[in-house]
């Protein structure tokens, strides 16, 4: 695999009220050309600010980000600038990332502007193509507001806003859980339709498992600011290494009334970001916990090809 995006050690603190609250905590990962990774993990696990920190939205405290061989945590201004057009990002809430003031036709059109494609029947033409790409009829909803618009749609003009710079990378931050059930599917498929037609590269950013298995080709399992698991997909849900992990799969609803939901969910809130457990940060949740896991932090190392854990204790090996 060529590694399109390279993350080393990324780390993200907050100061709050004299205590440093650690979002992201020493994350290493890859993404290869053309992949699809999930990126997985309960709410404020530390997911959106990591996807945040990858595109310098919010700079990370420490670690480097490098993207195509540029380190984009050692570069700004203009240079950034000039990166941004290949990185974008999909928002989780459609209709909020959308401003209520002006047409569609406008908001697509945006990146080209702020790119500096002066020529407005240019921008008019690639406006009209992306949003047919994207499966909406441009005469129709060009000169519309977004609020004349289901979810569905929204999600529809948020990604072709997305895509219109042609970008290499992009974020999807929960794209569909802010959507009715019944169009999620279209709106995954759509995604893997773009991915196809621009050749894109995708970090797909979702609390929920099943949806990250619908899209990806390897998934990474976060908690409390630390990867726990990396693993392809199929391997991830037929072997789970991780205890964490493991506990995550049990909880997908299984759409068969005679299935009694599993005894052994993921129990109590995940402790405060403030004031991690020390060693292992899942050890005051996890059913395997011995002293070691409280003394000791548990290094991320593959256990199978291409299968990565960091547990002392884990269920495969
Ligand atoms: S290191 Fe210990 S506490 Fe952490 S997941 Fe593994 S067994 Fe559980």
């Amino acid at each position: 695999m060529t590694a399109l995006l390279s993350i080393e050690n990324l780390t993200v603190e907050y100061a709050i009220g004299g205590k440093t609250l650690s979002a992201v905590s020493g994350v290493s990962l890859q993404v290869g050309r053309g992949e699809t990774l999930g990126l997985v993990g309960e709410s404020g696990c530390g997911k959106s600010t990591l996807g945040r920190a990858v595109l310098q939205l919010r700079r990370p405290t420490a670690g480097k980000v490098t993207f195509d061989g540029t380190e984009l945590t050692g570069i700004d201004g203009e240079a950034m600038r000039r990166m941004r057009r290949r990185l974008q990002l999909i928002f989780q809430d459609p209709i909020a990332s959308l401003n209520p003031r002006r047409c569609v036709g406008d908001i697509v059109a945006e990146p080209l502007i702020i790119a500096g494609i002066k020529d407005k029947a240019e921008r008019a033409a690639r406006v009209r193509e992306v949003l047919t790409a994207v499966g909406l009829d441009a005469d129709l909803v060009t000169g519309r507001l977004p609020h004349e618009f289901s979810g569905g749609q929204c999600q529809r003009i948020s990604i072709a806003r997305a895509l219109i710079l042609e970008p290499q990378f992009v974020i999807c931050d929960e794209p569909v859980s802010a959507l009715d059930v019944s169009i999620r599917a279209q709106i995954l498929n759509l995604l893997e339709d773009m991915k196809r037609r621009y050749g894109l590269t995708l970090l797909f950013i979702a609390h929920d498992l099943a949806v990250v298995k619908a899209v990806s080709d390897r998934i990474a399992v976060m908690y409390l600011g630390k990867l726990c698991e990396v693993a392809p997909s199929e391997q991830l849900f037929r072997r789970p290494a991780h205890p964490y992990t493991a506990l995550l799969l049990e909880a997908i609803p299984v759409p068969d009334p005679t299935v009694r939901p599993a005894a052994n969910l993921v129990v109590g809130e995940p402790p405060s970001p403030l004031d991690p457990p020390s060693g292992c940060r899942f050890r005051t949740r996890c059913p395997r916990a011995d002293a070691r896991c409280a003394s000791e932090v548990p290094k991320l190392r593959e256990i199978n090809a291409g299968q990565f854990v960091a547990c002392h204790h884990p269920l495969t090996n």
